[in-house]
């Protein structure tokens, strides 16, 4: 399969497919964008590429270079993710050890640092080092969502990949069988049906909703993922009461009826909520979001969130 596996981000691998053609191999790369949309799987099958015996500009999936990096067990590469969502000094120096030592196999050491964006201060500063100075045949693939918290010197220092969710049609041809509402609530990003059951989770989030109404002081997340999830569900939630207001105005209620909406939930905005003050909502919550990545507090967001939305959400 190679790079042909990954749907759309044409252009990202049309530069990653260029480099290996020209063999001119940044040393750092940084993929951008969302969770979910296949920054880590080019990631895997640009290190497959960079290894591969039998082709220069692809992975041919069925060499022992190829096998091993799919398996996780090629000695050259090495695949690294925050523990306790942060990634710790300690961890970089075992990169820095890592790729002191020539490839044992392949052509190319890969180091692939998942959600790159979770390195602490202390992480990104000992990491910029070995930026600044890599050791030769060696290529770094930092992963994030945004560049937020990472230095400066560090971002400027990287080849940068930008990767976008995909269009809708797109997702719909990986998932025939899967109802467009369930299309449309994920996004672009067809990771996120293959890693949720969806169904369950909009449940979840009807819980939570109803959890706001009653003030309930217990946050309902485990984590930060979880927290930026929630609030692309609450975006989409809305989004609903924006368009259903919207085509009000616009049409005397006459095609209210033509909108269903994407999130079914057993709850609504209470009458006479301004779409001024939707949008300020929506753009407050873009701005938790961006936060949650700088370690805000869990309790301190949702309590936040009651504040905002406690007294607008009705029951059905
Ligand atoms: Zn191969």
């Amino acid at each position: 399969m190679g790079f042909s596996e990954i749907t759309s981000q044409e252009r990202a691998l049309r530069v990653l497919q260029g480099t290996l053609r020209t063999k001119r191999i940044p040393n750092a790369f940084l993929f951008i964008g969302d969770p979910y949309i296949g920054k880590t799987r080019a990631a895997v099958v640009y290190a497959k590429a960079l290894n591969c015996y039998n082709s220069e500009i692809d992975a041919c999936d069925i060499c022992i270079s190829c096998k091993k990096i799919e398996q996780g067990i090629h000695p050259d590469v090495k695949i690294l993710a925050p523990e306790k969502n942060t990634i710790t000094v300690d961890s970089i120096r075992e990169v820095e050890e890592f790729v002191s030592f020539r490839p044992l196999e392949g052509k190319y050491k890969v180091v692939i640092i998942k959600e790159a964006h979770k390195m602490n201060n202390a992480a990104a500063n000992a990491f910029l080092k070995t930026v600044e100075e890599p050791p030769i045949d060696t290529v770094i693939i930092l992963i994030c969502e945004n560049i937020f918290g990472l230095p400066e010197p560090l971002i400027s220092r990287c080849f940068k990949l930008y990767f976008t969710p995909l269009p809708t049609k797109k997702v719909k041809e990986i998932f025939p069988d899967v109802e467009d509402g369930v299309i449309r609530i994920i996004m672009g990003k067809p990771g996120l049906f293959t890693s949720r059951d969806i169904l369950k989770e909009i449940q979840w989030f009807n819980s939570t909703l109803k959890n706001i109404i009653e003030k309930n002081k217990k946050s309902p997340w485990k984590d930060n993922e979880e927290v930026k999830w929630w609030i692309d569900l609450l975006c989409i939630f809305l989004r609903d009461c924006i368009v259903r207001i919207f085509l009000k105005e616009s049409s005397n209620g006459n095609f209210i009826s033509a909108y269903c909406s994407i999130l079914p939930t057993d709850f609504k905005l209470k009458k006479g909520v301004s779409l001024e003050h939707l949008f300020e909502l929506y753009g407050e919550l873009q701005n938790i979001k961006r936060s949650i990545d700088l370690n805000l507090n869990k309790s301190i967001v949702w309590n936040y969130v009651i504040s905002l939305f406690g007294s607008l959400i009705a029951k059905h």
